[in-house]
């Protein structure tokens, strides 16, 4: 059969590319290795309760544009809880609980502000955040680590420890002491470039899948496009052909919009002239992300998120504040979880529940009903220095584009990473 475009991969990347093509009239075929769409940003039913689970809580930013691009285009934006301004519920190590809330005022001055009036930390401590930008900006030294360039930029301890790396862990899914300071001030960058919105938080307000999967197989449908799950494709990169078993499309355009350990399968007989792309995938490091799902038999907290800094599950998520009465969990996670992925399932229960009841008072009495943990093995790439180069947009085959969070748009394993390269890969195959 043939297409104007085929998009191989349905997370992200492959949908904001899909639905980006649809928008401008092209017959657009999506083909999807798993059962569902969604890729690393997915749900699933949990048996036992019924509630649709996310693989993970995603957290976006205000500065996400590509993304809320994308949600727009698919009629989807009003399934994200965007805040005004940067507002976070803290409980320290000590289970000392704060707030940092930004006031309205022009960026960076909100976040300055917010930081300056933050009791979390001695006002010798806040007073540090005005030595961030320095001289020179943001720009981070070649191979330096966040923590590095952190310090080099004179930022307290405590600072360091209650703001910057939660943020930077969030960010980077890495631990601060090994990612590079580059993609971390990229981040921030943007972050402080769009207003005081740029800074604040927003969630998806549904299960990952009807927030953005659904959406958009709907609007790739309506513009007479296919979307296939169960699809495992491979790539022949001479007649930029698909193959999903046996059977075989083609296109005019072929966007990969697979993860970096996907892609050395994915291509079929790749030129010499790809070699080096398809090492750098096959080398690329991984960092894992670990959930633990608590189901209690009581509410305890009030808000929709706390941020547990210096704790190994960094956020607790109420997902029933955050979903309404569709759900009734509680969601910890723990980014750059290398330390604890091949803990047991019942040691990652009895951790998540003794932190959160050391954290939060409310939770001391309360009785675990059900756990579910989830392993994101490969949920990031590393961001480590020294990590193979990331490849572009375009490839050396005419007619073959690469998406994907990992592509090189400077931006760390994100969704706005993932939208960002999936509209690059359909302006360059519209172009
Ligand atoms: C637990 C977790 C929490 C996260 N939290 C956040 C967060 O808070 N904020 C944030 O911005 N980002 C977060 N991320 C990162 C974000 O989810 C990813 O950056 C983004 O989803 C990547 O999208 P993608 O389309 O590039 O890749 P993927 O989502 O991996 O999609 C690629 C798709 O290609 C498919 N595929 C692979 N090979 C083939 C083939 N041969 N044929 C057909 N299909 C194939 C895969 O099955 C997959 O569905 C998190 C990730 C995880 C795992």
């Amino acid at each position: 059969m043939a297409f104007d475009a085929i998009v191989v991969g349905g997370g992200f990347a492959g949908l904001s590319a899909a639905t980006a093509l649809a928008e401008r009239g092209a017959r657009v075929l999506v083909v999807e290795a798993r059962p569902s769409l969604g890729g690393r940003a997915a749900a699933f039913t949990d048996p036992a309760t019924g509630e649709r689970v996310d693989n993970g809580q995603h957290v976006l930013f205000g500065c996400y544009g590509e993304t809320f691009r994308f949600l727009r285009r698919i009629g989807a934006e009003d399934r994200v809880r965007l805040q005004d301004r940067l507002a976070v519920d803290v409980v320290d190590r000590d289970g000392r609980a704060s707030r940092l809330a930004c006031p309205p005022l022009p960026s960076p001055f909100h976040l300055l502000a917010g930081v300056l009036t933050w009791d979390a930390l001695p006002l010798r401590d806040r007073l540090s955040v005005i030595y961030m930008r320095g001289k020179g900006g943001l720009q981070p030294g070649r191979n330096e680590t966040v923590r590095e360039w952190l310090v080099r930029r004179g930022q307290a301890p405590r600072l360091i420890e209650l703001l910057w790396e939660p943020l930077a862990v969030a960010a980077l899914n890495q631990s601060i002491d090994v990612a590079a300071a580059a993609p971390f001030a990229r981040v921030l960058a943007t972050m402080l470039a769009g207003g005081p919105r740029g800074a604040a938080l927003a969630l998806p307000a549904r299960p990952l899948d009807h927030m953005y999967a659904l959406p958009a197989k709907a609007f790739i449908e309506q513009r007479g496009g296919e979307v296939r799950t169960n699809a495992p494709a491979q790539i022949a990169c001479d007649q930029l052909n698909v193959t999903v078993r046996g059977e075989s499309s083609s296109g005019r355009a072929v966007i990969a919009a697979v993860p970096w350990y996907a892609l050395p399968d994915t291509l079929l007989s790749p030129p010499p002239e790809l070699a080096r792309t398809v090492a750098a995938a096959a080398h690329t490091a991984a960092s894992p992300i670990v959930t633990v799902n608590l189901w209690l038999d009581r509410v305890v907290t009030d808000g929709m998120f706390v941020g547990l800094p210096g704790r190994t599950m960094q956020w607790v998520f109420d997902k029933r504040t955050i979903f309404g009465e569709r759900a009734s969990h509680l969601s910890l996670v723990s980014s750059g979880a290398e330390h604890i992925v091949a803990s047991g399932n019942q040691e990652l229960i009895d951790l998540a529940v003794a932190e959160i009841r050391d954290a939060l008072p409310g939770a001391r009495a309360a009785t675990v009903t059900r756990a579910v943990v989830v392993r994101e093995k490969r949920a990031t790439f590393s961001v480590a220095p020294g990590q193979p180069a990331r490849p572009e947009t375009r490839t050396a085959v005419p007619g073959l584009f690469l998406a994907g969070d990992w592509i090189d748009t400077g931006l760390p394993a994100t969704i706005e990473g993932a939208v960002l390269s999936g509209h690059l890969a359909a302006a360059a195959a519209l172009s």
